[in-house]
């Protein structure tokens, strides 16, 4: 037998943890929906066919439901009630059966066809649920369908422990049916960060990593798979020593996570007195409970893309809920909420947008929102309505000039006096921000400090437009550099100018959750860090037992150093010594992936 090589797949991390386990392949793609003319005498038996499938995917459901009765957690139980609503419609029922009758056709194509007009419909729907989730439409369909046509309509469970699902695409049921089974972790082809498959796996804390490229062509059910929720890595075939060292990991991180998650309620306190804020980075209101869980003193950045990707701009009212939802939820603590970074390789699917030669440097974010004014506008009267709530940070995304954001603050102020004009309350201690993640911003900090009551630095995107790398390409990864000795100077200009003009300064780029950067960011003065939370206890830990006196003592050797790889051998040995616990002997921060 040849012995299989271990291949690595990357993905997106949408759920932490690590496993190791065995695959179970589950493909259940679309199967090709028979469509035929019926004769008018037949046209009875199609629609009471249509009715005996519906009626067993009813008690299919009612049946899941019952058996999660009792369960903590309501997530799964609450979807299969919509899905159990969608079944018992009028429009898909009696529409389907109309249909049948109208067009002489067979009941699968009857029901494609009103699944694709309640979609539409769902489309349509503003301030609903519902339009979010309008996938939920398409898997009452394929139930339906399946059991028109025969084929299963639950998927199989393993017949092994620890197995590890892999699948183009998971319905919420599916996922939280399989979750019963002893599964300990997913990998789907399909989905980002808000896909079913991700929510539930974060509500049930699986390890979960999703848009896994072509991975169903390359496994085969009872492979060895190791999954890195934290990397968003995939190990196919792996080897015993790759094994090992999952196995070790993961345990390591468990125990140690509960341990730091158990000192939450400290301060992030350095042993010489300086306090940093502690925040959480995230793009999901299910992600508060979790934050909070890890100690996080308030959200650093919310970005809202999440909320614009359907085919319709979100309504303002649905906005207001959704902000008025993390605020309270937040309970006073300051929460950061960035307003619309979109635009160049993000698309909106209801903006028609050029082909851009370079999208990066395109019409996207604050950009885009300067010249789609209603968009923008809605989403700043939709903050400032639900500021009431709460403690909010406005936070205006990729300003590179001082007009731009003279610009915004101006949108901000027209968004008042609407509200004004309308006797609509919003709170007069709004703060506002600028981020400063474009080279020329950071440059002329000096010059926007004036302008803001914060700064927030942007790593991911400083780095990728200082170095000219495309932080999203492969090929040239290996130049994004934070240690990189202009991103360093940069970095530490943007923190004087922000303290001469007296406004904090955080950080919320990738580099402010990994640990390998913590005393650079401490020594250079940074007032708060934000990051993703399952970093946050770690970073809580790392800060309580540093000083800052010896923090700025490394940002001052590593300025006086004009080489990055000298710089990096520096810190590496540098925070090796400090904690050896979090990193390998030759530097390497071994926890929480890194850069
Ligand atoms: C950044 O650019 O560093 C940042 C935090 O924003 P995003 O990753 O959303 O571009
Ligand atoms: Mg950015």
């Amino acid at each position: 037998m040849t012995r299989r090589r271990p291949k690595v797949f990357k993905g997106i991390d949408a759920s932490p943890g690590i496993c190791v386990g065995l695959v179970h392949l589950i493909d259940r793609r679309k199967f090709q929906v028979p469509k035929y003319h019926v004769r008018d005498e037949q046209i009875e038996q199609e629609q009471q066919r249509f009715r005996t499938a519906v009626a067993t995917s009813i008690v299919q459901l009612e049946s899941i439901r019952d058996k999660m009765a009792g369960r903590k957690r309501q997530d799964p139980q609450a979807i299969i009630e919509a899905h159990l609503l969608m079944m018992r419609d009028e429009v898909l029922v009696a529409g389907t059966e109309k249909l049948i009758a109208s067009q002489a056709i067979n009941a699968e194509w009857a029901l494609k066809n009103t699944v694709t007009k309640i979609r539409q419909v769902f489309d349509n729907l503003e301030d609903d649920y519902f339009r979010e989730r309008r996938s939920d439409v398409e898997f009452v369909g394929q139930r339906i369908l399946r059991n028109l046509m025969g084929h299963e309509t639950e998927v199989r469970g393993p017949d092994h422990e620890r197995a590890v699902v892999v699948a183009h695409d998971l319905s919420p049921i599916d996922t939280a049916g399989l979750s019963r089974q002893k599964i300990t972790g997913f990998v789907t082809e399909v989905g980002g960060k808000t896909s079913h498959t991700a929510i539930i796996a974060r509500s049930l804390e699986l390890p979960a990593i999703v848009g896994v490229e072509n991975i169903l062509s390359q496994v085969g059910s009872g492979d060895r798979i190791i999954i890195d929720g934290y990397r968003g890595e995939v190990v196919l075939h792996p080897s015993e020593r790759m094994v090992q060292q999952a196995l070790v990991r993961s345990q390591g991180l468990r125990t140690r996570a509960a341990e730091l998650i158990s000192e939450k309620a400290k301060p992030a306190e350095t042993r010489d007195g300086q306090r940093t804020r502690l925040l959480a980075n995230m793009e999901m209101i299910e992600e508060i409970p979790t934050a909070l869980r890890y100690g996080a003193d308030g959200i650093g950045l919310f970005r809202t893309e999440f909320l614009f990707l359907d085919r319709r701009p979100p309504s303002e009212g649905y906005q207001r809920r959704c902000y008025q939802r993390i605020l309270r939820q937040m309970k006073g603590r300051p929460v950061t909420i960035r307003t619309l970074d979109i635009g160049g390789d993000k698309r909106l699917p209801f903006l028609r947008s050029e082909n851009e030669a370079n999208p990066a440097l395109g019409l996207r974010s604050i950009r885009l929102c300067l010249r789609v004014k209603p968009m923008f506008l809605a989403q700043l009267r939709a903050l400032l309505r639900a500021s009431v709530d709460g403690n909010l940070k406005i936070l205006f995304p990729m300003i590179s000039c001082v007009r731009e954001l003279k610009e915004a603050k101006q949108m901000l102020a027209v968004a008042k006096s609407q509200l004004r004009a309308k006797g609509q309350r919003y709170s007069r201690k709004v703060k506002v921000g600028a981020m400063i993640e474009v080279p020329s911003a950071a440059l002329m900090s000096d010059a926007l400090a004036g302008q803001v009551d914060f700064f927030s630095i942007g790593t991911n995107d400083l780095i990728q437009y200082l170095l000219a790398v495309d932080r999203h390409n492969e090929q040239v990864a290996y130049l994004f550099n934070p240690l990189h000795v202009s991103v360093l100077r940069l970095l530490k200009q943007v923190v004087k100018n922000a303290h001469q003009a007296k406004i904090p300064v955080s950080i919320c780029g990738e580099m402010a959750g990994n640990p390998l950067y913590l005393h650079i960011i401490l020594g250079m003065g940074l007032d708060e860090i934000s990051m993703n939370p399952v970093a946050l206890p770690y970073a809580r830990h790392m800060i309580r037992n540093s000083s800052l006196k010896d923090a700025k003592k490394l940002t001052r050797l590593i300025s006086q150093i004009n080489d990055s790889e000298t710089i990096r051998r520096t810190v590496q040995e540098w925070m090796a010594e400090r904690f050896p616990e979090f990193f390998t002997k030759d530097g390497r921060a071994d926890i929480l992936g890194g850069l």
